[in-house]
């Protein structure tokens, strides 16, 4: 098969990888977004449970100093009693200082229950938000999941129509030039690049004048030197092709540029 009959059809099987390329880009930017949104709910989940377990800990630690309160209240109750039926300076010294000691113990645990409550308050106002946020984001989850496993069945669906192609313009190809193309393929370069002048069009860098001069008559693919593509020789355009090129550049960048 002549080169001239191969030129466009590695042309092809470059467009459809650079297709390709974009859309495995695209699907996987939209599995993307998803998983963050996952990942972010099963974090709150976490972080809720953690909360609750807390809040019921500190609930019964409370639980238990209200009941020794209520224990001690009972023995400054008695304490008292002690201090007035002292009868010697000696019993009403020690009275007044077991009395002391459990006045200081009774402040102390009241401080530990306030402490404890603004805790809890902290706690609750923490767990009310990560559920409102848990809340939006599951909706969210919820209706662009629909959307989005809609957007990446068509993107799919594109990709094998675009698999198809490529699988069609590659059985063509004669398998030597086919294993190039593929070999490049494989470490992520674009395989193929063109020359009007004697540049190679993929690297910009000036071809060797005898390799160019031979590519000239089109009757074998040569290699870059430099950047190693396949690269063949197309005539310059004419004027009024380049015209048209450039037309259509102008066309598409300002098309771009509006959408
Ligand atoms: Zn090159």
């Amino acid at each position: 098969m002549s080169i001239e009959k191969q030129i466009p059809i590695l042309v092809q099987l470059a467009a459809a990888d650079a297709v390709a390329k974009e859309l495995e880009a695209n699907i996987e930017q939209e599995r993307g977004e998803i998983d963050g949104v996952r990942v972010e709910v099963a974090g709150l989940t976490e972080h809720l449970e953690i909360d609750h377990a807390s809040i019921q800990e500190m609930e019964k630690t409370r639980g238990d100093l209200v009941q020794e309160l209520r224990l001690m209240s009972g023995q400054i109750d008695r304490s008292r009693e002690r201090l007035q039926r002292a009868r010697n300076e000696r019993e009403v010294n020690a009275a007044e200082r077991e009395l002391d000691e459990l006045r200081k113990l009774q402040r102390d645990r009241d401080d530990e229950i306030k402490r404890l409550v603004s805790l809890v308050d902290l706690a609750r106002t923490s767990i009310q938000e990560a559920e409102e946020r848990k809340g939006e984001l599951e909706a969210r989850l919820e209706g662009s999941l629909e959307g989005s496993t809609k957007c990446i069945a068509e993107l799919e669906a594109k990709l094998s129509a675009n698999q198809k192609e490529r699988q069609d313009a590659a059985s063509k190809l004669p398998g030597l030039v086919l294993r190039r193309y593929e070999s490049m393929h494989q470490r992520g370069k674009v395989p193929i690049a063109k020359t009007h002048d004697g540049t190679c069009l993929g690297c910009y860098v000036g071809l060797p004048p005898m390799v160019f001069h031979t590519m000239l008559s089109r009757r074998e693919f040569e290699e870059c030197p430099t950047c190693h593509r396949i690269i063949y020789y197309e005539p310059p355009p004419s004027p009024e092709e380049q015209q048209a090129a450039d037309e259509e550049a102008a066309d598409q960048a300002s098309s771009e540029a509006s959408s």
